[in-house]
């Protein structure tokens, strides 16, 4: 599996609380600099707290104008149902989903949540609304404490515990010397690829939004850590709407709903058995899946090649 050019890994920082005064911040700056243009619209307002229903109307983007990556794409996700994206490597599955929290705007077409259209919101109350667990996760130089706190920066003690919990970090958190307190990063104790991704899932469990957005790892972890985290990221998009850009076979097979994106667009929608007895896209890109050897068999990368 390649390297990959994905948006949402260089911007995502930016969709959380800023932790001002805490070490990093200074790279989320930079990584604000980055940002394109997009900006609260005057008059726009404090979203309410979303129940998440999710509608792209006739949307259209392309980052260089002249070369279309979406257009007239239309879907409708309900609130906490959990929708799959799998295609070919660059049909725009990481860009439709970063059109949700304004990482870039339409150009065409309108994004709705709760049937009010996401450039009506200021970005804050919307990205506050926005959960992301990404494959790369982002720990700055703080305490486990302070990078869990900084899915909410006035969380109790109490709150910071238990979402900790469920994420399953109590049984690390209690074999380090300080505990929470226990310094993380570079300076501090090195955190494993499931670690990291452990702390990701608590930061949203204590954020608590009703949208999530997971970009699934390409890579793998070792099968066993792989599966325990599918579970807690199971159980963290449980009662939230989720829009996870799939590569493991486990959370395709049990999405509510996969969409196939290609480069025209949505291809079909469908559950994996449904999707299976229509002979399109989506089992191509599976039977092309079931030759790759079996220990990837988890992480069949439904991403990968046209
Ligand atoms: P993958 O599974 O490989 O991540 P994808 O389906 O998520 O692919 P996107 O990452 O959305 O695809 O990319 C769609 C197209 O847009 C590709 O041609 C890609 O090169 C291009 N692209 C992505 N991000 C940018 C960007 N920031 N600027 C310019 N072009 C981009």
């Amino acid at each position: 599996v390649g390297v990959f050019y994905r948006p949402l890994d260089k911007i995502a920082a930016v969709i959380e609380t800023y932790p001002k005064g805490i070490a990093g911040f200074q790279r989320y700056q930079a990584l604000l600099a980055t940002e394109p243009d997009v900006v609260d619209r005057p008059g726009a307002i404090e979203a309410p707290a979303l129940r998440g229903d999710i509608r792209f109307e006739g949307v259209g983007f392309g980052y260089d104008p002249a070369r279309p990556i979406l257009s007239d794409t239309s879907l409708a996700i309900a609130a906490g149902e959990t929708v799959a994206f799998v295609g070919p490597s660059g049909a725009g599955k990481t860009t439709l989903i970063s059109l949700l929290p304004r990482f870039y705007e339409v150009t065409a077409g309108r994004i709705t949540i709760d049937g009010i259209d996401v450039r009506n919101m200021t970005l804050a109350s919307l990205r506050r609304q926005i959960g992301i667990v990404q494959q790369d996760v982002f720990l700055f130089g703080g305490t486990i404490r302070d990078n869990i706190a900084y899915g909410r920066l006035e969380a109790s003690e109490d709150e910071i515990r238990a979402a900790a919990e469920r994420a399953r970090l109590g049984p690390l958190i209690d074999s380090l010397p300080d505990g929470l307190d226990t310094v993380v990063g570079e300076r501090g104790v090195k955190l494993s690829g499931g670690q990291k991704q452990r702390l990701a899932i608590a930061r949203i469990f204590l954020k608590n939004p009703p949208i999530l957005i997971l970009d699934e790892a390409t890579s793998a972890l070792d099968t066993a850590t792989e599966r325990s985290i599918q579970q807690s990221l199971n159980e963290l998009a449980e009662g939230r709407t989720t829009l996870v850009i799939a590569h493991r076979l486990a959370t395709i097979r049990h999405a509510d709903r996969i969409v196939v994106i290609t480069e025209d667009g949505i291809a079909e929608q469908g559950r994996h058995d449904e999707l299976l007895a229509a002979r399109g896209v989506y089992r191509r890109l599976h039977e092309a899946q079931a030759m790759q050897p079996a220990a990837a068999a988890d992480l069949l990368p439904l991403t990968v090649g046209t």
